[in-house]
C-alpha cells in the first residue's frame, strides 16, 4: 500500500463507539471495519482496519488502496464534531502527515474525492479549516526544527532559516 491521501469520513449515524461500527461493517460480509482509524465520541482514536490492508471507505478514485480513511463517529451533517473529536482530528491528521510524508491538500473530504457522491463527513466538517491548521502546524513544527541551537559539540546547523 502506497499511503498518500488520507479520506475524512463521518459516520452518519450516532454509534456508541468503534467497536459498534465494526461490528456493522463485519455484518455486511466485510473482513474488518472499513475505516483505518475511528474517532470515538470522547476523542479517543480507535484503530480500525490494518493499514497492511485495503480499505473499505472510498472506492472513489481508488482510494482504498492509496488514502487512510478515518472517520469521525456522528452525523456531522446534522451538529459538528463534538470538541474532544475535533482536537483528536487534528492530533491524528498531523500525525499521519508526518509518519507518511502526506501533504495537507493530500487530506480530502470523502465527498471531495474525485467522482464520489456523497455528502461525507457532512456540512459540519470544515475540510479548508481542518487543512488551513493541518498547514499552520506543521509549518510551525518545522520552524522549531530550524531554530534548534548548535549541538554541544559546537556544530553549527548548515541550513539557513
Ligand atoms: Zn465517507
Amino acid at each position: 500500500m502506497n499511503w498518500s491521501y488520507v479520506i475524512v469520513h463521518h459516520t452518519g449515524a450516532e454509534e456508541r463507539d468503534a467497536e459498534q461500527v465494526r461490528r456493522y461493517h463485519l455484518s455486511l460480509g466485510w473482513r474488518d471495519i472499513g475505516y483505518n482509524f475511528v474517532i470515538e465520541r470522547d476523542g479517543k482514536v480507535a484503530p480500525g482496519r490494518s493499514l497492511d490492508l485495503p480499505g473499505a471507505h472510498c472506492r472513489a478514485d481508488g482510494m482504498n488502496s492509496k488514502g487512510i480513511g478515518v472517520a469521525v463517529i456522528g452525523n456531522l451533517e446534522s451538529h459538528p464534531p463534538l470538541p474532544g473529536q475535533a482536537a483528536s482530528l487534528l492530533e491524528l491528521l498531523a500525525d499521519l502527515c508526518r509518519r507518511f510524508g502526506i501533504q495537507p491538500d493530500q487530506l480530502l473530504g470523502h465527498r471531495e474525492v474525485r467522482g464520489a457522491a456523497t455528502d461525507c463527513p457532512g456540512r459540519y466538517l470544515d475540510m479548508e479549516g481542518v487543512r488551513r491548521e493541518l498547514a499552520e502546524r506543521l509549518a510551525s513544527e518545522e520552524k522549531v526544527a530550524y531554530q534548534t541551537p548548535p549541538s554541544q559539540d559546537g556544530e553549527i546547523p548548515t541550513h539557513q532559516a
